[in-house]
């Protein structure tokens, strides 16, 4: 019999959702509102068998968000007493040092969501918001937060301790928490699956290159250490996010150029990485500009392909022993010239790509035969793996 879990990622003035079928991974629908609260909100619902539904209207709040997309269920299907809805997951992007699982959400989970505001005031006040609402909207039902960070909550004190004042940093929660968690573990499972030998006897450096980005070593299923920190601004180029530079140029930026802490936070966060060097973020665009021979979009890739060679470079040595490289998300799933960039010259380490392969497209291996180093492309799917998390969670409660 099928079983569903409704996904759902809300921000602050958006709401993502998706009914997944727990058994077989398939989509039972989707859709996403934006502009919730402004005065033209577009929303969009898809399932399989039926044209895609696309409205803009006004859309006042988080509930009746879902107000709208219950109303979608019921006219065009599927009905959730049918698809045998067993829970609601939410991702959640900071659970700080104390959710290192997912777990199911009463006030108490909810409230302690909340006190990590300050650690991610963009994101964490956004999720409660769209917990509070699917409570009132699914009061019948349980539901779990699945944490971004979770996953990272393995990673030792030497790699997620940072070298300042450690009574300053115990007191404001300042360390390396991590990011993409849901992705790379769902990425470093599937990747042991794939090599057919147990998680826990496998090493896999995963490259999950989106808009945003982050790597992370693995050892045997566990996070050993990640790109990004105590927010996702650490780390990679990403599409409009600096990623590491040295700390000081934020006080030079204050001093020097009379920049106020909000606007070093927006440059840096808003309209830094492949936006800030190209005036474009989208990867696609960058690439199409440096193909036309732009010189700052050839530079900027030469950037990001620096970065991500010295991450995998550090990588293989946190883990002593590697046995895959994992690309996965928008652009590691679908750039093979950025995949091809970042692995350049790392022959003498043992990973030989084959440009056959890695021209090809789906989950593949893309390294040659003979490369000591598997390098495979594990398309990502966040969605699946919080739905088998909020699964397994009601399977061994025994809630309903
Ligand atoms: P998000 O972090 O928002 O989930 P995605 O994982 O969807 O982002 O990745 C978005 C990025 O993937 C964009 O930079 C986009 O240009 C890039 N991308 C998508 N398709 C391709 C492609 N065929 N070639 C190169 N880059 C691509």
């Amino acid at each position: 019999m099928t079983r569903s879990v409704f996904v759902i990622n809300a921000g602050s003035s958006s709401l993502k959702y998706q009914l997944v079928d727990v058994d077989s991974g398939a989509s039972l629908a989707s859709g996403l509102i934006e502009r919730i609260g402004e005065t033209t909100g577009e929303a969009r619902h898809e399932a399989p068998g039926i044209e895609r539904v696309t409205e803009r209207r006004v859309i006042t709040d988080h509930e009746h968000a879902f107000g709208w997309v219950l109303q979608q269920l019921d006219r065009h299907g599927p009905d959730l007493d049918d698809a045998n809805l067993i829970g609601i997951g939410h991702r959640v992007v900071q659970g700080g040092a104390r959710f290192d699982r997912a777990v199911a959400i009463d006030d108490d989970v909810a409230q302690q969501i909340g006190d990590l505001a300050p650690l991610a005031p963009l994101h964490n006040p956004a999720n409660l918001q769209g917990i509070r609402s699917a409570r009132a909207t699914f009061p019948g039902h349980p539901h779990v937060a699945v944490f971004d960070t979770a996953f990272h909550l393995t990673i030792p004190p030497a790699a997620h301790r940072y070298a300042i004042d450690a009574s300053v940093a115990a007191e404001h929660r300042i360390r390396k928490y991590g990011f993409h968690g849901t992705s790379h573990q769902y990425v470093s499972r599937r990747m042991a699956e794939l090599l057919g030998r147990p998680l826990e006897e496998v090493n896999t450096i995963v490259l999950h290159l989106g808009n945003g980005a982050s790597a992370t070593a693995v050892r045997g299923g566990r996070s050993v250490e990640t790109s990004m920190g105590m927010t996702p601004l650490a780390g990679l180029v990403m599409g409009t996010r600096s990623g590491d530079i040295d700390p000081g140029v934020i006080f030079h930026l204050h001093r020097e150029a009379g920049m106020s802490i909000d606007a070093i936070d927006t440059l840096l966060n808003k309209r830094s990485g492949l936006l800030g060097l190209t005036g474009t973020g989208d990867m696609r665009d960058v690439r199409q500009a440096a193909d036309a021979g732009i010189p700052r979009a050839v530079e900027a890739l030469e950037i990001v392909a620096h970065r991500l060679r010295g991450t995998v470079g550090a990588y293989l040595a946190h883990l002593g022993r590697t046995d895959a490289i994992a690309f996965t998300a928008g652009i590691g799933e679908n750039s093979a010239p950025m995949r091809a960039d970042a692995l350049a010259g790392l022959e003498g380490l043992g990973i030989v790509l084959d440009p056959e392969r890695n021209a090809g497209s789906g989950e593949r291996r893309i390294s040659a035969d003979g490369s000591a180093i598997e390098v495979w492309v594990v398309p990502t799917n966040e969605e699946l793996e919080i739905a088998r998390q909020v699964a397994e969670l009601v399977d061994s409660s025994g809630a309903e």
